[in-house]
């Protein structure tokens, strides 16, 4: 593996990489590579939590889209209903540095473009002339990003960068650009893991379903950062690697007054995590027959053992919700929803949008601009 991180000078200084797991994960052995990834996440966590938090946490939904229930729920012989409905959400986070306040927008999807994905075109392209009023009742739209960040009271220029837990579905070229367009965010960049951004550019078939067609296409190379592991995100937001829903995926933990967040789409949902605690069909049953710690959401199937382990870190980070305290502090980006026009999934647990800290506005350098009004109209 070369470099942990190739970035400019600046970039070092807000972006710094993390070696807790390093040791862990040269483990060959999956049965070992758990126990030492298990007891490097506690480690993390501990170390985590006494620093500094996040300034600023909103994570705001954006669109419901159906999924395969024998995708998120891998294996478990679940039944009532072939789809399931989930829920994507943004997260805006915002962070102090060294070289000031950063504002990260995580799993900025663009739900228009998204819907060019292989798998969402072909649902949709089934109800023919019907096509508008189906894609309403299977995808309805809550937000845009544009709209969650104007809420906020923050405008595109003052996101320094974007990352998605993996590019499943993701069409970034509206936020960055490409050869045509600027994109609306002119001085963000782009997070991601090396391995991610190598895999969707070389996608195999069983992959093609999944990866928004030309999604990546002409984005300048200046507006990606490629990272080679796993990095703190100045104070409070680190980004760690957890391959297995995709080879390079990775997960968000954002330190906040109700403990650490992670969010990922290893799973779909808190139940996930704590299946024993599930009360969604099969998915007990399922783990106790198998030992599984955590149920797998897999529908390009990069890698089972490690997703699996991945999903072991997450959880051992997150640590239990303060109230639920049967499920691990998890907000998934994609997460399991109760939805009237899908019946027979209900998720055990929901923690809904979270709100935490005061956001910091850049309307003058330097000049923090406390607002506490912007959240009301949430
Ligand atoms: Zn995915």
């Amino acid at each position: 593996m070369g470099s942990v991180l190739k970035t400019s000078t600046i970039e070092s200084s807000i972006i710094k990489p993390i070696k807790h797991f390093e040791e862990a994960r040269k483990c060959n052995t999956a049965h070992y590579r758990l126990e030492a990834m298990r007891k490097a996440a506690v480690s993390f966590r501990d170390d985590m939590l006494a620093k500094p938090q996040a300034r600023f946490y909103q994570s705001m939904g954006l669109i419901r889209v159906p999924y395969p229930s024998k995708y998120a729920f891998l294996n478990c012989n679940v039944i009532p209903n072939p789809y399931i409905h989930i829920l994507n959400r943004v997260f805006i986070v915002q962070v102090d540095s060294e070289e000031g306040v950063k504002t990260i927008l995580l799993s900025p999807s663009d739900a228009e473009a998204n819907a060019e994905t292989p798998y969402f075109r072909k649902v949709i392209d089934k109800a023919g002339p019907l096509k508008a009023l189906v894609r309403k009742f299977l995808a309805p739209e809550i937000n845009t990003v544009e709209a969650c960040l104007k809420q906020v009271g923050l405008t595109p220029e003052d996101v320094d960068y974007i990352s998605y837990d993996h590019l499943h579905t993701q069409d970034i070229r509206r936020w960055l650009g490409d050869s045509k367009n600027p994109g609306l965010f002119p001085n963000a960049k782009l997070l991601v893991m090396r391995e991610e951004w190598t895999a969707a550019n070389f996608l195999m078939p069983p992959q093609l379903d999944w990866y928004c067609p030309n999604g990546l296409a002409g984005v300048p190379e200046s507006r990606i950062i490629q990272l080679d592991g796993d990095v703190m995100i100045g104070d409070g937001l680190a980004l760690i690697r957890t391959p297995g829903h995709t080879v390079g995926n990775h997960s968000f933990v954002a330190h906040t007054p109700e403990g650490l967040k992670v969010t990922s789409e290893n799973g779909v949902g808190p139940d996930c995590y704590a299946p024993l605690h599930s009360r969604i069909p099969g998915l007990k049953k399922y783990a106790q027959q198998t030992g599984m710690e955590v149920i797998l959401n897999g529908n390009t199937l990069e890698g089972g053992l490690d997703q699996y382990i991945s999903m072991v870190v997450e959880k051992t980070i997150a640590g239990n919700h303060p109230l639920y305290t049967d499920f691990p502090n998890m907000a998934n980006s994609s997460e399991l929803t109760s939805y009237w026009g899908f019946p027979g999934y209900r998720p055990t647990v929901t923690y809904g949008d979270l709100s935490f800290g005061t956001v910091y506005k850049k309307r003058s350098p330097n000049v923090a601009i406390a607002d506490s009004v912007c959240l009301e109209s949430l």
